[in-house]
């Protein structure tokens, strides 16, 4: 089927043929067959890279040129900055982009005036949550990966927020775009939408398990010569070889660091000088963003063309990792499945080490196809690749046939909502609730009926769970104690402040039962909430906690009986995240608390970014319900924003100056803007740098009395300075 063909205005053709996209991939024609152009809701389950953001593209534009207005839904922030991007494009046709990803109690009424708005699916809840007026014009709802109705952290929401826009908005068309899952009918059926599915790629992807030297795929098969004694390695030299580049991925960080490192030596014999010279640029400028031992250990690997990919490093690192290998320079990542999930970022081989992965319930387990296909669809490059190649690594026979039956010829597993439970359901009922999606019970349930969980499992346990999530919500104070459902004022800020109700309540709890309020009081009452991510106890953290937990008894709203292990083990992983909170607000380097705590960088930045919002939701909770703690809150609240020693404040609110330049100059003796504008710029460029302290000085004399806090959008706030 030709772009020229289809029923879209002249210039949104004439913008695909200019980019050379003159005719519709097989599964983007069925597409168009099927009503995409025509506004029917529709779900694509289709491979990676076989154009399904594409077919987004033509439905919003198609709706937009008409008058209407998109929203992109996508999972992660990562997703949405890359998304934001390309549809940036678009701004030659007169269409203006916006992307919402930050904090949660913003209605954000300023980005209605774009046509298209990138939002993460929490964003996207908590925007309706704060009844956004320009929610009800939207005329297109596209949810990107969808099969992640199946994940229980994401899931629950996505699934309610489609609900959501679908009752607000019940003649918008709904795009569905998700990997190849067993159950994608089901799924469509749900959403009252065409189905596309097909397993087309545009580029040929061979699919088999490497064993005893030789890549055995269903109809053909390699040798890989053995030039070391590492399998993997020889895999990575042979693809390099043919000028192709590999993604390795690894069960954990601690092996996917591991394997960078192991393949430097082989990698670095195959680079040119000129790429060497690149990959020393790059190297550098990562040791200019950080200096951990982590950041020290990648630069090194970079060097030699490789390169680790995972949560621990801060968003900056990965997106120089991610840039340098797009652009063919660095030959080799290593990473954890958290790269297959979102980014595209494609290559020849993909080597999968490691199909197991670690669950704290079961051990090492076999990893879903789900995630194999996920993994495996990220090999081939369109237009750039011959083909790609997924290759699972066995080490035993056994092991080859295991592989080969359960992956190579599997289909994906169904997709299963994970909303029944009081957990997942308690934050969705009361938003529900106090948005006036129901006011009656039966209307509450008539709601929920509208849900994935409700269609898969016809109501069954429905009505029990939701009369549990009633009873804590009455018990609480977030509902009257009528049988109407009646939010009281605490209910709506719990929900507009898009945090778990038993957050709210125990913060509640805790500030009334505190008998004062120091900075461990806090941070461990933020870090006893279920919205807070927790650092996992390594086997010698037990003695060092508990120690510290013996010596400051008197700082914790209570201490558990560690006569019940389990409850006082969770417990001391909440002291623990608490005590790398509070080295945080006390400074010390990234560094150190990476090695004490051991963690990556990128960890504290993300467990950072979470507790500055649970102690943002503290300081408004205590305003309300007159608690003590709301200065204490919101005084905490900025330092860990920032990462600083209260006395660094005033300094920090100057854009550019981050907590390492604060304490520096602050040791000179300027402790605010007012005296740094008196001060003389070359003394202030000796400490900063001229270029800074030029940048800063331009700042203070320009600006208004009232210094600006500017957010970042990477949540690695201002500590590179
Ligand atoms: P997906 O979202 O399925 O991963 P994308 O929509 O990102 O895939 O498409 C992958 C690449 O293929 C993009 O570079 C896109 O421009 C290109 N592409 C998509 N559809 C076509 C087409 N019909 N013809 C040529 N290139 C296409």
């Amino acid at each position: 089927m030709k772009i020229e063909s289809l029923d879209l205005p002249d210039e949104v053709k004439r913008f695909y043929l200019d980019s050379g996209i003159l005719e519709l991939y097989p599964p983007q024609a069925e597409a168009v067959e099927k009503g995409l152009l025509e506004g029917r809701n529709l779900l694509a389950a289709i491979p990676t890279a076989s154009g399904k953001t594409l077919l987004a593209e033509l439905a919003m534009l198609k709706s937009i040129l008409a008058g209407g207005k998109a929203l992109y839904i996508v999972p992660l922030r990562a997703l949405a900055s890359e998304k934001f991007k390309r549809f940036r494009e678009f701004s030659e046709l007169g269409i203006r982009v916006g992307i919402s990803t930050g904090d949660y109690d913003l209605r954000d009424e300023g980005l209605g005036v774009n046509d298209i708005i990138v939002a993460t699916s929490e964003k996207t809840d908590s925007l309706l949550r704060n009844e956004t007026i320009w929610m009800q014009e939207i005329s297109v709802v596209v949810a990107d990966e969808v099969h992640l109705i199946d994940s229980p952290d994401r899931g629950p929401t996505l699934e309610v927020t489609l609900a959501k826009l679908r009752k607000m908005n019940p003649s918008c068309q709904i795009l569905a775009l998700s990997a190849t899952v067993g159950n994608a009918d089901e799924l469509a059926a749900w959403l009252e939408a065409e189905l596309v599915v097909s397993e087309w790629r545009p580029t040929e992807l061979l699919e088999g398990v490497f064993f005893n030297g030789t890549f055995y795929c269903e109809d053909r098969e390699k040798s890989i010569e053995q030039s070391t004694k590492d399998e993997a390695v020889n895999l990575v030299l042979d693809t390099l070889k043919k000028d192709g580049q590999c993604l390795v991925f690894e069960s954990s960080r601690k092996n996917c660091m591991a394997f960078a490192k192991k393949a430097t030596s082989t990698v670095k014999k195959t680079l040119s000088t000129e790429n060497r010279k690149i990959l020393a640029e790059i190297a550098d400028e990562i040791l200019e963003i950080s200096d951990t031992d982590t950041s020290t250990n990648l630069a090194a690997c970079v060097r030699s063309g490789t390169a680790f990919h995972h949560a621990g490093l801060t968003t900056p690192l990965r997106e120089i990792v991610e840039d340098g290998f797009r652009a063919g320079k660095i030959k080799l990542i290593s990473s954890t499945p958290t790269l297959a999930a979102g980014l595209n970022l494609p290559a020849r081989r993909v080597i999968i080490r490691s199909y197991r992965r670690y669950s704290s319930e079961d051990g090492m387990q076999p990893i879903p196809v789900l995630e194999y296909k996920q993994m495996a669809g990220r090999a081939g490059r369109p237009r750039l690749d011959p083909y790609g190649e997924a290759v699972l690594v066995a080490k035993s026979y056994n092991e080859f046939v295991f592989l080969f039956e359960n992956y190579i010829k599997a289909e994906a597993e169904d997709i299963w909502s994970k909303l029944g439970t009081e957990n997942a359901l308690r934050t969705h009922v009361l938003s529900t609730i106090s948005n006036g999606f129901a006011r009656t019970y039966d209307e509450l349930i008539d709601f929920l009926e509208a849900t994935f969980f409700a269609f898969q499992y016809s109501n069954f346990g429905l009505s029990t769970v939701v009369n549990e999530c009633l009873n804590f919500l009455r018990q609480e104070g977030m509902l009257e104690k009528t049988d109407a459902l009646i939010p009281t004022s605490f209910g709506r800020l719990v929900s507009r402040l898009y945090i778990d109700p038993l957050s709210a309540a125990r913060i509640a709890k805790g500030l009334k039962e505190a008998k004062s309020l120091s900075e461990l009081t806090l941070l461990h009452l933020v870090c006893s909430t279920p919205d807070m991510r927790l650092l996992y106890m390594r086997n010698h953290d037990y003695q060092d906690i508990n120690d510290y937990v013996m010596a400051h008894a008197s700082e914790f709203v209570k201490v558990p009986s560690s006569f019940d292990a389990t409850e006082y083990e969770w417990f001391l992983g909440e002291v623990k995240t608490s005590l790398l909170l509070l080295d945080w607000v006390h400074e010390k380097s990234e560094n150190e608390i990476c090695l004490k705590f051991g963690t990556g960088e990128g960890d504290i930045h993300a467990i950072a970014d979470i507790a500055e919002w649970i102690m943002h939701v503290t300081a408004q909770l205590a305003g309300l319900l007159d608690l003590k703690g709301a200065k204490e809150a919101t005084e905490l609240e900025k330092r860990i924003h920032y990462g600083a020693a209260p006395e660094l404040m005033d300094l920090l609110d100057i854009r550019g100056i981050g907590r390492v330049r604060a304490r520096r100059l602050y040791e000179a003796g300027f402790s605010s803007s007012a005296e740094l504008a008196g001060a003389d710029l070359e003394k202030v460029a000796a400490l900063l740098g001229p270029k800074i302290a030029d940048r800063i000085f331009r700042q203070i004399e320009g600006r208004d009395a009232v210094p600006q806090i500017v957010e970042s959008e990477h949540p690695e706030k201002s500590s590179s300075s």
